[in-house]
């Protein structure tokens, strides 16, 4: 269960968990060489774990803590998932959670995709495919809303409520393990499962943006990444109890807002930090970053946005937990960037059109269909990759293989960044001079590996055609 991250000017988060889901943390600096490793090497064996049918009507005690302390690593170590989409918002929220499935199912061997009217929840376990992932809180999951009289946490468009908490605040997220529960006689048992939802609808698109997780049973994020954590105990009446730690430090921000070419942006500073004439300088690099993310996305509506401005990366870590020089959260419409060159056209300007890019997309497009076109927009967007524009790019970078082989999350995260980054980058100019920025809104960005051939096709030329523009240009 470990995954290293490889060497890379643009950072992703590096548990399994998180490669899975996929979210862009942006370096502005170039030869960034950070190796780490994912946190997720306490993850219990597979073999540890009961498996989750036995569990309904005569889980052993030992079974029990074993199926209490479970964490999503562990569980997706049990064997292959069930991704279980949410079908009750509207067909965005349809697109979008398809989207974001289709990059969760290409980075988990052998999982496959149902939607919620698949499992009939009075059935009991039996009814159950194996390692449920529900996608979505009650409002958007009807598995989700099926099992709220008996879950022990509850999440909806608004608020989650878990461990007598409630979180309500924009861009609240939860990940966790929801151990089996057994059949009473008013209800219906059900499996271990694994939940990710968020405030908002679909509110899982980029759920695990600049959020390390996979390693605590139940994990709660907010705008600015990891807030707290908790496990899970058994309750005296046999339910369960989740006892959740002290929440994550969140400093007091001095706050303006202004609107930059139809962006509505609040810019954040921390207060304790006494404001300087550079402040204004900062401001306008990132309201010059939005506006040319949203002026090549053309964009009519760009959502507003809030960008929080750190003096420098340990700040940022202390504050985020991600030390990168940016990063995006799609849920609550945030970036994060710590001071850069703030000159016109500077590391500043680029890194705000290139996070701000993820947000715009996620929420003017939707969600995409694989990180080599997420990142491959963001990168065409801002011109450039570590500094060096994407034409310098074009005459230097070498292989390119098929663009197929790449949309997998596994494939893609196995290249180094320095690779795949400026390849996506490459690959939207391509396929924009092929099929213009509408056909590529609306096939190319929310295609995923199965359906890319196909997407091609609806967007006015073939996969094949894409693979010689890309591979001819210079
Ligand atoms: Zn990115």
């Amino acid at each position: 269960m470990r995954s290293a991250r490889p060497a890379c000017a643009i950072r992703l988060s590096s548990s399994l968990a998180c490669l899975a889901l996929w979210g862009c943390g942006a370096d502005v600096t170039s030869g960034s060489t950070s190796a780490s490793v994912s946190a997720s090497a306490s993850a219990t064996s597979a073999a540890e774990v009961s498996s989750s049918a036995s569990t309904e009507r005569s889980a052993s005690p030992s079974q029990r803590r074993a199926d209490l302390e479970l964490t999503p690593d562990a569980f997706l170590a049990r064997g292959p998932a069930t991704l279980v989409l949410g079908t009750l918002g509207d067909d965005r929220a349809d697109r979008d959670m398809r989207a974001q499935a289709e990059v969760l199912r290409s980075a988990l061997p052998g999982a496959t995709v149902i939607d919620d009217a698949s499992i009939d929840v009075a059935g009991g376990v039996a009814a159950w495919p194996k390692n449920p992932i529900l996608f979505g809180g009650a409002h958007v999951n009807r598995v989700v809303a099926a099992l709220a009289p008996v879950l022990p946490l509850s999440a909806d468009e608004t608020r989650i409520e878990i461990g007598g908490a409630r979180i309500d605040a924009p861009g609240s997220r939860i990940v966790a393990i929801v151990p089996a529960r057994a059949a009473d006689p008013a209800h219906p048992g059900h499996p271990t499962l694994l939940l990710y939802a968020g405030l908002g609808t679909p509110g899982i698109t980029e759920i695990n943006g600049g959020m390390r997780h996979g390693g605590e049973p139940i994990l709660i994020g907010d705008s600015f990444g990891r807030l707290r954590t908790g496990v899970w105990s058994a309750a005296p009446d046999g339910g369960l109890r989740a006892a959740l730690g002290e929440p994550a430090r969140r400093d007091t921000w001095r706050r303006s807002s202004r609107d930059v070419a139809g962006v509505a942006m609040t810019i954040a500073f921390p207060s304790g930090l006494e404001a300087t004439p550079d402040d204004e300088r900062v401001v306008d690099a990132v309201g010059r970053g939005l506006a040319s993310s949203a002026k090549r996305l053309a964009l009519t509506a760009p959502p507003p946005l809030t960008v929080y401005v750190y003096p420098n990366r340990e700040a940022k870590k202390a504050l985020t937990g991600d030390g990168g020089d940016g990063h995006a959260m799609v849920i609550g419409r945030t970036l994060h960037v710590r001071r850069a060159d703030a000159a016109p056209g500077g590391g500043l300007e680029r890194l705000v059109a290139h996070e701000g890019t993820h947000v715009f997309a996620a929420e003017a497009w939707g969600g995409t269909g694989s990180a080599l076109m997420g990142e491959g927009l963001a990168v065409w967007v801002s011109g450039a990759y570590q500094g060096k524009p994407l034409s310098e790019w074009a005459k230097t970078l070498t292989p390119r293989p098929p663009i197929a082989s790449l949309l997998p999350l596994r494939a893609f995260r196995a290249r180094p960044e320095a690779e795949t980054y400026p390849l996506g980058g490459l690959l939207v100019t391509a396929a924009v001079a092929r099929v213009g920025l509408e056909n590529v809104r609306d096939h190319l960005y929310s295609a995923g590996a199965e359906d890319w051939a196909a997407a091609c096709v609806r967007a006015g030329t073939s996969a094949e055609q894409l693979d010689h523009d890309l591979a001819a240009m210079k």
